[in-house]
């Protein structure tokens, strides 16, 4: 079967497939002029998914115990839970994979034909030296932070998100642009008030803790204005923020999107604490009330602080976090540890026409 890199989303994937240097049609996806791969032709895909695809095993050999109820067919979970394909239906991605894998559909069709699971998410010894969280849950792990001991939990394996943390690195040049939006007067502020509040001013944010200065841009004039949840008629200023140097920052909002293919990665363990991912990336990016309690900032304060803990040869390893705007579609957010790697050079006053509110009845 002809496939080409535009049938895929992986960023390794991709990179086998255009280091075969051919160009022509895909017959799958109708790209023309692109790199195609021929599954007959060569095995590189195919040692690639034949180790990725044994973390599954189909429901006829699963332990008795091992709950129906969460055993899925593959082509279903390979569309839903993998950033593997580009746009495929299931049948597409059912002839791609047994195409890749021909022999092992040959000895091993229920692989591919049987709803099929991840044993090692039942298993407890497994668990208890694979996850993230130690006793495999969010909420004990929000639990202990909240109410046993804020600074020294050992409900999370330190080790591992550093691990995953150096799968996620973006860098920045000098010279990039993010935006910073308060609320004002009709008169605005000027630059020097547009910058991370002073100590004294500082209060509880999704990346600091009260006392900790951290600087917080948006990628666009409209998500910063967004996540300030202004009202209607308030007047704002909106500062723009250049980066002075190159830096590396976390990039949390694609956390539970790491390719299973990356060199040194054990697809099997990350596939068993990506759920614990995906709740760090919902909670980084969770919309707060005004109601809602300063502890609900608890467990990302913990992971932005170690993540600021991060060193290498004694220097910080990472200056900041970057995660998804919720208020606003495409949009994103940093938290810039050191304040003063951006300068803000210019701003503008906007008033706000309108809001779009929307709704829907909870009772
Ligand atoms: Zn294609």
């Amino acid at each position: 079967m002809i496939i080409c890199e535009k049938c895929f989303c992986d960023t390794e994937v991709i990179s086998i497939i255009r280091s075969k240097k051919e160009i022509g049609s895909c017959p799958q996806c109708k790209s023309k002029n692109v790199y195609i791969y021929d599954t007959n032709k060569y095995d590189d895909l195919n040692i690639l998914f034949d180790d990725f695809l044994s973390i599954y095993t189909p429901s006829s050999q699963l332990p008795d115990s091992y709950p129906n109820s969460e055993t899925f067919l593959l082509k279903d979970e390979l569309i839903e839970n993998w950033n593997i394909f580009n746009n495929k239906s299931k049948s597409e991605v059912y002839n791609i994979i047994t195409s890749i894998c021909k022999e092992k559909y040959q000895y091993n069709a229920e692989l591919f034909d049987q709803p099929v699971g991840i044993q090692e998410l039942y298993d407890k010894e497994y668990l208890s030296n694979h996850s993230l969280l130690t006793t495999n849950s969010w909420d004990d792990f929000v639990e202990a932070l909240e109410t046993k001991n804020r600074f020294h939990t050992h409900y999370i394996n330190l080790d591992l998100l550093e691990r995953y943390c150096s799968y996620i690195r973006k860098p920045y040049k000098a010279g990039e642009i993010f935006y910073r939006c308060r609320i004002s007067s009709k008169d605005g502020f000027n630059c020097e008030e547009m910058g991370a509040p002073p100590i004294d001013k500082t209060a509880d944010g999704r990346a600091n803790a009260r006392g900790i200065r951290c600087l917080y841009l948006g990628d666009s004039l409209d998500t910063t204005i967004y996540e300030t949840r202004v009202g209607a008629y308030d007047y704002v200023t909106v500062g723009m923020f250049e980066l002075k140097k190159d830096i590396i920052v976390v990039d949390l909002k694609v956390i539970h999107q790491i390719s299973p293919y990356i060199e040194g990665l054990d697809c099997l363990e990350y596939a068993i604490n990506r759920e614990h991912l995906n709740k760090i990336n919902d909670e980084m990016s969770k919309i707060m009330r005004r109601s809602d309690s300063t502890l609900d900032y608890i467990p990302t304060q913990y992971i932005t602080d170690f993540i600021k803990s991060i060193t290498h040869d004694g220097m910080a390893e990472y200056d900041g976090i970057e995660y998804k705007s919720v208020m606003h579609g495409d949009g994103y957010n940093l938290a810039i540890f050191d304040p003063s790697l951006f300068k803000c050079v210019g701003t503008n006053v906007y008033r706000i026409d309108t809001i779009d509110y929307r709704k829907h009845s909870i009772k």
